[in-house]
């Protein structure tokens, strides 16, 4: 049931607010962020601090970003936390989290049951920013936590598989059940232990080209490579780097997706048939 009130607050659906209801489910979500006193901690989507309070009894002091300006207000004023956190309400889609690391002077652990609507943009976002965390744990949908740890040859791998895997390593910690939420969600969900490799593993020279290349390949996935990126690659360069050109987009690794981006020439504008 949308809308329906909770603690005074009706949900937002534009906010994708589901509110997590279950204490079991609470207590495995923070026992798997193991939030230690001096860490920095960054919570994206507090809402009515189900999550918040208890990552917030066990640090010195943690920041949160929440859109919502009357769920933000509540905060401020919370007896327990208002001396505790720092609330930036704002757009995390908006939020500079290097600048956070920075006046933190750590890594960030960035955690939050995201709103569903936003979930895959705000990763990318939050991709940029790889350098300036320790880590990440999110709850989001099934599918998409499937989709972020999928490997090659599989219907669920994709573009989302390929940038996430580039930057993190990726666990899945923790399946939770509609029924965990107010209001329950039509979709089951997942948390998810993002880490950024300490050394990305195949650095690619422009992550742009990474993203156009895996963009370009999976839009036409049933398409052999020759053809869904012809005009980025000539046969020889395919052949260059050891790629069977009559490949699908789901059969190549995350390391031969690098291999491309970095064998890529802006300049060139071939045709499928070119050798
Ligand atoms: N953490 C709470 C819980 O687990 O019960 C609330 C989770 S609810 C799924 C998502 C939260 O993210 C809501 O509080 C919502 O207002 C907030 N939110 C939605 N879009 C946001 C955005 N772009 N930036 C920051 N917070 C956002």
């Amino acid at each position: 049931m949308n809308n329906r009130v909770h603690q005074g607050h009706f949900a937002r659906k534009r906010f994708g607010q589901n509110f997590l209801n279950d204490d079991f489910v609470i207590e495995n979500i923070v026992a798997a962020i193991a939030p230690k006193k001096t860490q920095a901690l960054v919570e994206i989507g507090p809402g009515l601090a189900a999550l918040t309070l208890p990552v917030a009894r066990r640090v010195d002091q943690m920041t949160v970003v929440e859109i919502d300006r009357d769920l933000a207000a509540r905060l401020a004023v919370h007896p327990e936390l208002k001396d505790k956190i720092r609330i930036i309400q704002q757009d995390a889609m908006t939020v500079d989290f290097a600048q956070i690391a920075q006046e933190r002077q750590q890594p960030l652990r960035i955690f939050g049951n995201l709103p569903y609507n936003i979930s895959t943009p705000l990763m990318f976002h939050l991709f940029e920013f790889t350098t300036s965390v320790a880590d990440m744990h999110f709850m989001l949908q099934k599918e998409v936590v499937n989709r972020l740890v999928a490997g090659p040859n599989s219907k669920t791998y994709g573009r989302l598989s390929v940038m996430a895997q580039y930057y993190c390593q990726i666990i899945p910690v923790l399946e939770v059940p509609p029924t965990a939420f107010t209001p329950a969600p039509k979709v089951d969900s997942a948390v998810v232990r993002l880490t950024p490799h300490q050394t990305i593993p195949h650095p690619v020279k422009d992550i742009k080209v990474l993203g156009q290349i895996t963009t370009q390949a999976f839009n036409q996935r049933r398409k052999t490579i020759r053809n869904s990126l012809g005009q980025l690659f000539t046969l020889a360069q395919f052949e260059q780097i050891g790629i069977d050109a009559n490949l699908r987009a789901e059969n190549l690794s995350v390391e031969q997706y690098c291999a491309l981006a970095n064998i890529y020439q802006p300049q060139q504008t071939n045709t499928p048939s070119q050798a």
